[in-house]
């Protein structure tokens, strides 16, 4: 959201992005689903909204479950924190019709965003399937909200340590290029611990032109169990020192977290020094690593200004 309370779409919110300028912070949630989970969210992103965050985004549940909570949950944050949102969207389970009637009804609620994103479908129900009438591709989405507007703003995902699905890293590549030649804005990568991974890649996507802004996700280590089952599942790499230096700490949850911060702070002040545009951090409904980081990066507020 600009000053003058407009909503920014993706385009606007990335533009004119140089290295003298601040990175763009955004901070990816997800629908909760239960009563008490919401209210951990609401906390979480009270404690998060006075890091003025240029946008949240809301995921779209595994196969499809959150349809109508992430544009609730994105209308909740826009009036709530007159922060932009950014709304998740799936073609796992949809037909082109119904994912149509979806993009209709997030602008009726005022959303200018959308994530655009092929989506897994809900663990342990094999491979993506596409419906009769639905699209395999998240190119193939992004070309129809294309077909729909040009002024909604249009993310997709990137893979800096390579899609676990693609045949190799060039194809995978030259996806990403075709859904930015589909009429993507930027590309947010997956979560990644080794920061060579993001800066090889950014050569690559430099290289074939994809020419939108590359923001790196960054998931904070909080725990070293639960990382361990997300790198495994989106095929991210924990660096052996990482790995060695969690499992040091196995049994203290909280050295755990200390081990994490840092290296997350560590990995976003190399990543900033690189010229990244922004940083999207995962903050799985959670405040305190991302607001530890955002401190120890200076971008803490004493005095109401924005470092
Ligand atoms: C920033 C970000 C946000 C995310 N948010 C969500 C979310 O809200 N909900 C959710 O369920 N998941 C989410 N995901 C996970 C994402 O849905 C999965 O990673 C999914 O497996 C791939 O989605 P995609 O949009 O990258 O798919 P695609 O870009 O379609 O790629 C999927 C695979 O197909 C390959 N491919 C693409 N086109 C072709 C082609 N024409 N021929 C052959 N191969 C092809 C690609 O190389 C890749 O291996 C997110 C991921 C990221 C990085």
């Amino acid at each position: 959201m600009t000053a003058d309370g407009q909503l920014s779409s993706l385009a606007e919110i990335y533009a004119g992005h140089s290295v003298a300028v601040p990175p763009v912070i955004s901070i990816e949630v997800f629908p909760p689903k239960t009563a008490d989970g919401d209210q951990v969210l609401l906390d979480t992103l009270d404690q998060l909204a006075i890091y003025r965050p240029r946008f949240i985004s809301c995921t779209y549940g595994a196969g499809g479950t959150t349809r109508d909570r992430t544009i609730q949950l994105c209308q909740q944050i826009q009036s709530r924190y007159a922060c932009t949102a950014t709304a998740h969207l799936t073609c796992v389970g949809s037909t082109c019709e119904e994912l149509l009637e979806w993009i209709d009804r997030a602008r009726r609620a005022g959303i200018v965003n959308i994530m655009a994103l092929r989506g897994d479908p809900p663990q342990g129900q094999g491979g993506f399937t596409t419906v009769p009438g639905g699209l395999a591709h998240a190119d193939e989405l992004v070309a129809l909200i294309r077909g729909k507007s040009d002024e909604l703003g249009v993310g997709v995902a990137a893979y800096p340590e390579v899609h676990p699905e693609a045949a190799d890293a060039a194809s995978d590549l030259a996806n990403l290029k075709r859904k930015v030649d589909a009429g993507a804005d930027a590309a947010f990568t997956q979560l990644f611990f080794r920061n060579a991974s993001f800066l090889d890649f950014r050569d690559e996507f430099d290289r074939v032109g994809v020419g939108v802004p590359l923001v790196p996700g960054i998931m904070p280590i909080t725990e070293f169990s639960r990382i361990r089952r997300i790198a495994a599942l989106c095929g991210a790499i924990i660096p052996e020192g990482l790995a060695a230096e969690l499992e040091a700490v196995r049994d203290d949850r909280d050295a755990q977290f200390e081990v994490g911060v840092a290296h997350a702070v560590a990995q976003c002040a190399e990543l900033i020094s690189e010229g990244v545009p922004g940083i999207h951090f995962y903050a799985l409904n959670r405040s305190r690593a991302c607001a530890e980081i955002l401190e120890a990066l200076g971008w803490g507020l004493d005095d109401g200004v924005v470092r």
